[in-house]
């Protein structure tokens, strides 16, 4: 991030504001509604602009900006069409540590000022960081017609209850679960069509009834992450994602995705990597069982199909048998993602008409796999954690009959921005493998499919 979003509380405090047009009118107004005492100084102030600031609190000086302009003042905005002029206040206020905003400037400030919703006291700030204020501005349109003009109201309600259920409930777990029994409950609803009344009776029962019975039950969510772009994850493992207290995440897991979960979610990472494992397999099944035990939502994020070489049912298996309630989403797997972000069908009519994922994985140098079954021609072969064992792999296929010019694709980081396809046959991709700077994840896929790559990759990939 280039800038920290915060909102500032003005309390009454003094703003120079530089320039007395029509920009400086319009940010005048923007900074009133904050409570701003301004100090206006130009050499023009507009006739508006005197009348918009006629109350003794602001000061209008109708004349040249001066350095002691600066003194006793909170923040800064320069908003004159003399670019030496805003160039000077900029560094002036730097020099002293102010915040300052030179309009259309970004180059000159050290604050921006973003585009809002304002559904006070709800406020939704946007900010392209100077770069577009236009796209800002569209979006902060889009998000006004889906945030309804109410929830200014249903944010004071529920801020004067603040402090009662603070007093009432004192985990914070329970607490945060009785505000969204709250927020996407009856008593919001009430609230959002204006009855007030009959919401605070029933907010106060819930708080009475909460009081005499406070359990709540955790769960887990063993969620499927996708294999990296994060446009690839599915409805419900966002919904989730943003309601679980804590994550169980492991290396597979984009750091882009991980942001989408709830801020202030506890975040676990719990491996894996070859020979690293963070975390025994048996360890993380028993972490997922005593959170949830604690009355967490749990969610344990993995990267792909949680179901697909995830070890995602060893993990629930233990849930199941302390009878925590759980629920799997299912992701897109590497092999699903791979495949179509380098133009390569798993099946095709002409090619393949089945396909076989198997794993990689070498134990003391071997690879225990059914090679007869897997040398079949008209099969596609999808190979997961296959990079260490690939020259091993292709010889094998090779020795049990697949010809040595079948072709194979190996992908790198696929759907991500650093996705890399490497194409060759059986005999020559380990070398072409070898020669390559390859980085993990990879997969491998084997069969004639792999030679529609150069006529259907249709994403701009880093193709060798
Ligand atoms: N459950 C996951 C697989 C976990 S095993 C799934 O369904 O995708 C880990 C292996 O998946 C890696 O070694 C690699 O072979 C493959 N993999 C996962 N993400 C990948 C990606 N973005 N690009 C290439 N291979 C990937």
């Amino acid at each position: 991030m280039e800038y920290l979003p915060i909102f500032y509380k003005l309390d009454s405090r003094r703003v120079l504001l530089v320039g007395g047009g029509k920009i400086a009118l319009r940010k005048a107004r923007f900074m009133l509604r904050a409570g701003a005492r301004l100090r206006v100084v130009g050499t023009e102030v507009s006739a508006q602009m005197k009348k918009l600031l006629a109350h003794a609190e602001h000061e209008i000086y109708e004349r040249p900006y001066r350095e002691e302009d600066l003194q006793d003042v909170a923040i800064v905005v320069a908003a004159t069409d003399d670019a030496e002029l805003n160039k000077q206040v900029s560094t002036a206020a730097k020099q002293r540590n102010l915040p300052v905003n030179v309009v259309d400037q970004p180059e000159l400030c050290n604050f921006i000022f973003p585009s809002i919703v304002d559904r006070s006291p709800l406020l939704v700030a946007v900010s392209s960081s100077g770069k577009s204020p236009v796209l800002a501005r569209l979006l902060r349109a889009r998000l006004e017609t889906f945030i309804p003009s109410a929830y200014g109201t249903l944010t004071e309600f529920l801020g004067a209850f603040r402090q009662q259920v603070k007093t009432g409930i004192s985990s914070f777990t329970q607490r945060m679960r009785f505000w969204e029994e709250v927020v996407n409950g009856p008593i919001a609803e009430l609230v959002l069509s204006g009855k007030g009344e009959q919401a605070k009776s029933l907010l106060e029962d819930k708080l009475k009834n909460h009081n005499q019975n406070p359990s709540v039950s955790g769960e887990v969510y063993l969620v499927g992450a996708g294999p990296g772009d994060p446009d690839l994850l599915t409805f419900r493992a966002l919904r989730l994602m943003q309601q679980a207290d804590v994550v169980l995440y492991d290396r597979l897991v984009s750091e882009q995705i991980l942001n989408m979960t709830r801020q202030d979610a506890e975040k676990i990472h719990v491996g894996k990597q070859r020979q690293l494992h963070t975390m025994p397999q048996q360890d993380i099944s028993a972490l997922l069982v005593r959170l949830a035990q604690e009355g967490k939502r749990v969610l344990r994020l993995k990267g792909g199909d949680p179901f697909i070489f995830g070890r995602g049912g060893e993990e629930i298996e233990m849930l199941a048998e302390a009878r925590i309630p759980f629920q799997v989403v299912p992701g897109i797997t590497a092999a699903s993602g791979c495949s179509c972000y380098a133009g390569i069908p798993l099946t095709h009519r002409d090619y393949a008409q089945s396909v076989v994922f198997v794993t990689g994985h070498m134990k003391n140098d071997k690879c225990d796999l059914d090679w007869e079954h897997l040398v079949q021609e008209n099969q596609t072969l999808v190979v997961y954690m296959g990079l260490i064992g690939l020259p091993l792999l292709c010889n094998e296929l090779i020795q049990h009959g697949r010809d040595k010019n079948t072709p194979v694709a190996l992908i790198q980081q696929g759907t991500t921005p650093e996705q890399k396809v490497l194409t060759g046959t059986l005999e020559s991709l380990p070398g072409i493998v070898e020669a390559a700077d390859v980085k993990a994840p990879t997969l491998i896929i084997v069969g004639d499919v792999v030679s529609l790559h150069n006529k259907l990759a249709w994403r701009e990939a880093k193709t060798v």
